[in-house]
């Protein structure tokens, strides 16, 4: 129970608990109560009764929140998702927010709350979603890949990935991703791919590749 700070969420909102949980995964659920200012913005105080699934392979599985109190409603202007599961963000944009203090309380500041903050006050003062850079399904995650990688194409994301996925000498000597026409060994966006390496192994990159293929 001392993994991903689990202890430190539960103190931080007295309002969670530890549900049912598998050999796989921890669930943490009840009234999950925020207090959150975004610049420019109203201080927003709310809470919503969740159901946070963590994967036992946090951060590199990202939770999985339900908002189980039918608060929010299921549209995806909202960016909820039928299955009532939240869209927080892409795997590697979410990882990229936690790979350096990967804890439960480092996803509910930097993922979780920005989120409800955004649903509270679009409930609360109509408009548009204010964080618009939240990915949404499969089209969502493409535009952030293409966006985090430097790259136009998802096909260049595809193809970048495929080199995340194997070691980095084998790498070097294949073309490069953004179409200089140079080995990517030779080209300055291997310092870019590089960082990625960083945050993950290549096995991580192997298995978004099984996920996001079209
Ligand atoms: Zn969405
Ligand atoms: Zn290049």
């Amino acid at each position: 129970m001392h993994k991903y700070g689990i202890l430190d969420f539960l103190r931080d909102y007295p309002g969670m608990t530890i549900g049912p949980s598998r050999e796989n995964h921890i669930i943490l659920q009840g009234i999950f109560k925020f207090k959150a200012k975004v610049k420019g913005l109203p201080e927003i105080e709310d809470s919503y009764s969740l159901s946070i699934l963590v994967p036992n392979r946090f951060p590199f599985h990202i939770p999985i929140v339900e908002e189980v109190g039918g608060k929010i409603p299921r549209d995806h202007n909202y960016h909820i998702n039928p299955d009532n599961t939240l869209c927080l963000g892409s795997p590697l944009q979410l990882l990229k927010k936690l790979n350096k203090n990967p804890t439960i309380n480092v996803f509910a500041e930097e993922c979780l709350v920005p989120y409800l903050y955004a649903v509270s006050f679009k409930l609360q003062n109509g408009g548009s979603f204010i964080f618009g850079e939240l990915a949404h399904g499969q089209k969502g995650i493409i535009d952030d890949y293409t966006q985090l990688l430097g790259l136009g194409t998802w096909e260049q994301v595809v193809y970048a990935l495929r080199l995340l996925g194997v070691n980095k000498r084998l790498a070097n000597k294949q073309p490069c991703p953004c179409k200089c026409g140079k080995r990517l060994g030779a080209c300055n966006f291997r310092k870019v791919l590089n960082q990625y390496r960083q945050i993950a192994p290549s096995s991580y990159y192997k298995e978004q590749l099984q996920n996001f293929k079209r």
